[in-house]
């Protein structure tokens, strides 16, 4: 558990450290037996320990000190929904949070969209944070896929680990960014079809279960 915790801190810091959770935004979490571990609510990065992570059973029970990540609802609710995720990774990162703001998804315009599960990113409807709405919507973004951007929020990925987690919510920033930049010089991307994104998430076989 404590191994855990310390694994959720520091890849909360290394999200922080990206510039992926201006003022204070974003969260972390692990699944942990019927629960999770969980990063609190509204402490700078810079100050939290391991200790600081709060254990929560997935109504929302908690079982040690401290005030739980406001979002501690669209957490428990994608553990329910998704037995393949192990951990979860909440960012604000600019580019991306600037396409969910537009509530544009992105599309299959580089091979790389399949890292993140699919033939696309979807954009999840808009919710009040921390809402059972926003929980439902993330869900419904998530759907076979491991990232989805929320609508004027940000973005939610999920991995195999926390490590993991963090890495596609890494390159969802990556390709917001190539796609903001393909928009921005008013070129048209060339989206690649189902048959290909199909093939290449065929040929990251054990690359494709890194998240
Ligand atoms: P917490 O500090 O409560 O985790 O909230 C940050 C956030 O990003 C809310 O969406
Ligand atoms: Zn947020």
């Amino acid at each position: 558990m404590e191994d855990l915790a310390r694994r959720v801190v520091d890849v909360a810091k290394r999200m922080d450290a990206a510039g992926f959770a201006p003022t204070k935004s974003g969260n972390v979490s692990v699944r942990a037996g019927d629960g999770m571990l969980i990063t609190p609510s509204g402490l700078p990065y810079a100050a939290m320990e391991p200790s600081d992570v709060v254990a929560m059973d997935l109504d929302g029970c908690a079982y040690s000190e401290g005030h739980p990540s406001s979002e501690w609802r669209f957490h428990a609710a994608v553990y329910r929904a998704r037995p393949d995720a192990q951990a979860i990774v909440h960012t604000h990162s600019p580019r991306a949070t600037a396409l969910a703001c537009a509530r544009r998804p992105i599309p299959a315009f580089h091979y790389m969209i399949a890292f993140c599960g699919g033939a696309d990113i979807r954009c999840a409807d808009y919710a009040t944070f921390g809402t059972p709405e926003l929980a439902e919507a993330v869900v419904a973004g998530l759907e076979g896929r491991k990232a989805t951007l929320l609508a004027n929020h940000g973005v939610v990925a999920i991995g195999a680990s926390v490590e993991g987690a963090f890495a596609i919510a890494g390159e969802v920033e990556n390709l917001a960014g190539q796609y903001l930049d393909l928009l921005a010089a008013g070129l048209d991307p060339v989206i690649l079809d189902d048959d290909e994104m199909r093939r290449v998430a065929e040929a990251f076989g054990d690359y494709g279960k890194v998240g």
